[in-house]
């Protein structure tokens, strides 16, 4: 059980496409890859987000650690609970975006307003080497697509369209929470 130092922008790791993980590795119990999925869940509870991937903590490989429950953040969404994803892949997006508010704990105090899909298609392996494949929407969907873009070297500013749209957390609780697209 470990928090592990959170990479913020600007450290190159964010922006390496993450190497897959090796499934028999994954699985080997005397492996130090389950350690470290253990100690990105602690890192994502103890910074209070609801996900994290791997390069967010200094290492370019393809996990990616979920779980959402009335973070104050973003409040009144369906809870989602705690998930671990390797070597995740997303497919068939359907062709409506929504506009939503995100954050990111490598972008400290920013929230922008970022367009994702409401839903597609993931398919991915469990922390045992199971597969995973499930249709995701709404918020999950959102989630998912902001975490796996941390393993393709990308951040949500990349995803913006408008970064008038950009604020400081403060800001945007005084000048943006009442005008959000998407209560
Ligand atoms: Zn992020």
């Amino acid at each position: 059980m470990a928090v592990l130092k959170v990479a913020k922008l600007g450290n190159p790791v964010l922006r390496q496409v993450a190497e897959k993980v090796n499934l028999n590795e994954l699985k080997d119990p005397k492996g130090e890859l389950q350690n470290f999925i253990d100690d990105m869940i602690d890192t994502m509870r103890e910074e209070g987000g609801v996900g994290l991937a791997a390069p967010q903590v200094n290492r370019s490989i393809q996990v990616v650690v979920l779980e959402y429950e009335n973070n104050e953040r973003y409040p009144g969404e369906p809870p989602i609970p705690v998930t671990v994803l390797v070597n995740p892949v997303l497919s068939e997006f359907n062709d409506e975006k929504v506009l939503g508010w995100e954050s990111c704990l490598s972008l400290v105090d920013f929230r922008g307003l970022v367009p994702r899909f409401t839903s597609l298609m993931l398919n991915a392996y469990d922390r045992q080497g199971n597969k995973i494949e499930k249709r995701a929407s709404g918020f999950e969907a959102v989630v998912l697509q902001h975490e796996i873009d941390h393993l393709n070297g990308k951040v949500f500013l990349d995803r913006m369209e408008d970064l008038t749209q950009l604020s400081y957390q403060e800001e945007f609780e005084e000048f943006w929470l009442k005008k959000d697209p998407a209560p």
